[in-house]
C-alpha cells in the first residue's frame, strides 16, 4: 500500500465568491484564491511502513477567550453550555488513545468565508468585538427585521439586526474564536482535497445555526458550510449534518444549490430548537429542489433505530455520489446531553462513523454540538475508532 500525501492542492482552483441576492452561495470561476495552506506538519511519517495512522485533528486554542456566559431578560447571567473545555476534551482524549495528531490551522483568505456570509455582517461582528471591554459580554436586545436599527447608538440594538436570537452573545475575543473556526474548518478541508480520506476539524464556535446574516443558537460563521463551498470548486459537496439540532443555517446557505446535498437527522423541530426549520417537507427551492433532505427524529430515540434512519440519509448521498462528504458532527444526540432529549451513548458513536465511512467518499468531520462535558471525550474516542483509520489516501 502506498502512502500520498496531502501536498499536492490541485491547481486552477478557483474559489467561491458572492452570496446571489437570496443569499445563498454561488461558486465563482475567475477570481483565484491562494489557500495558504501549509503542508510542513504533514510527511510521509503520517504513513510509516504503508500502515494508516492517526486521523489529523485541526485544532487551536484561539477560541479559548471566547467565553460567554448567558443573560436572560432580568438581566441575570448563567453559564454558557457552550465552553472552550469541549474541543479541549475532544483533543485530549483523542490523543491520549492514539487517534488523532494536532494539526494547526492555517490562515485563510477571508473572502472564502464572505462568499457565505454577509461581508457586513462579518464586518459588524468584527467591529463590535474590538469596541468591547476584556469583560463584556454584549447580548442582543432582541431581533429585528428593520435596518433602521444599525443607526442606534447602544451596540445591543444594532446586534438585533445580525441576530435570530439572544444565545449567541459577542465578546471581545469572539471575532477572533469564530474567524479562526472557519480556518480550522478550510485547513481540514484543504486535507481533504489534498487527498486526506478523514480529516477533523475541531471547530468552536460551531457553526451550524449561523445564517447568511444573523448569529445564533450559539454560532456565528458557519465553518461546515463554508468548508463545503470550498470543497465544491472539485465537484459535488454533500452536508451530512448529525448533530441533535436542525442545522437551519446549512439548509439555507445551501437551498438553492444542486451542488450542495444537505442531509440532517435532528430531533424535530416540533419539540426541539431551532423549531422554525427542520420539518421533512423542506426539500429546496429552484435548482436546489430535491437537494435538501431532512429525517426529523422523535425524542429519546436509541441507536438501532437512529441507524435505520442513518441509512435512509446515507442512501440519498451515496445516490448524490458527491466528490466529498462534510459531517457536521454533534455529539449532543448522547442521551447525557443536558440540552438534549436523544438516546445514544458514547460507544454509539463508532456505529454512525462506520456507516458515514462505508460510503467510501473523503471524509470532513466538523465539531459542532455536544455539551455532556463527562461523555464528550468518549463519544470521540468512539466516532474515530469508527473509521478506518486512514490519514492519507492509497495512491
Ligand atoms: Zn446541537
Amino acid at each position: 500500500m502506498a502512502c500520498r500525501g496531502p501536498r499536492d492542492i490541485p491547481t486552477g482552483f478557483s474559489a467561491a465568491l458572492g452570496p446571489d441576492s437570496a443569499g445563498q452561495v454561488r461558486p465563482a470561476r475567475n477570481a483565484d484564491i491562494e489557500l495558504g495552506a501549509s503542508w510542513d506538519n504533514l510527511g510521509p511519517a503520517e504513513c510509516l511502513g504503508g500502515a494508516l495512522l492517526a486521523v489529523p485533528l485541526v485544532c487551536s486554542d484561539v477560541h479559548r477567550g471566547h467565553a460567554p456566559k448567558l443573560q436572560t431578560v432580568d438581566g441575570q447571567l448563567y453559564d454558557h453550555p457552550e465552553t472552550p473545555a469541549r474541543p479541549a476534551l475532544v483533543r485530549e482524549a483523542l490523543e491520549a488513545a492514539g487517534l488523532a495528531r494536532s494539526v494547526a490551522p492555517t490562515a485563510h483568505d477571508v473572502r472564502l468565508l464572505d462568499a457565505v456570509h454577509e461581508p457586513k455582517y462579518r464586518e459588524f461582528i468584527r467591529d463590535t468585538c474590538a469596541e468591547l471591554g476584556p469583560e463584556a459580554i454584549l447580548t442582543p436586545v432582541g431581533v429585528s427585521m428593520d435596518p433602521a436599527v444599525l443607526e442606534r447608538s447602544d451596540p445591543a440594538e444594532r446586534a438585533a439586526y445580525y441576530s435570530f436570537g439572544q444565545d449567541a452573545p459577542l465578546m471581545q475575543a469572539t471575532y477572533r474564536a469564530a474567524r479562526e473556526a472557519v480556518d480550522v474548518a478550510l485547513t481540514g478541508a484543504d486535507l481533504v482535497r489534498g487527498g486526506t480520506v478523514d480529516a477533523f476539524a475541531l471547530c468552536r464556535p460551531p457553526g451550524h445555526h449561523a445564517e447568511h446574516d444573523r448569529m445564533g443558537g450559539f454560532c456565528y460563521f458557519n465553518n461546515a458550510v463554508v468548508a463545503a463551498n470550498l470543497l465544491s470548486g472539485d465537484g459535488r459537496v454533500a452536508i451530512l449534518d448529525v448533530d441533535y439540532h436542525h442545522g437551519n443555517g446549512s439548509q439555507h446557505l445551501a437551498y438553492t444549490r444542486d451542488d450542495i446535498l444537505y442531509v440532517s437527522l435532528h430531533a424535530d423541530p416540533r419539540f426541539a430548537y431551532p423549531g422554525f426549520s427542520g420539518h421533512a417537507n423542506e426539500r429546496g427551492r429552484g435548482a436546489g429542489v430535491g437537494f435538501n433532505l431532512n429525517l426529523p427524529l422523535p425524542p429519546h430515540m436509541q441507536i438501532d433505530a437512529y441507524m435505520d434512519v442513518l441509512d435512509r440519509g446515507c442512501e440519498a448521498v451515496a445516490k448524490f455520489d458527491p466528490r466529498a462528504l462534510v459531517v457536521s458532527l454533534g455529539f449532543d444526540t448522547h442521551r447525557e446531553d443536558p440540552i438534549a432529549v436523544l438516546g445514544l451513548y458514547s460507544e454509539d458513536f463508532g456505529r454512525l462513523a462506520e456507516r458515514i465511512a462505508g460510503l467510501g467518499t473523503p471524509r470532513l468531520h466538523v465539531l459542532e454540538g455536544g455539551y455532556a462535558l463527562n461523555r464528550l471525550g468518549e463519544s470521540a474516542v468512539a466516532y474515530v475508532q469508527g473509521l478506518p483509520g486512514g490519514t492519507v489516501a492509497d495512491a
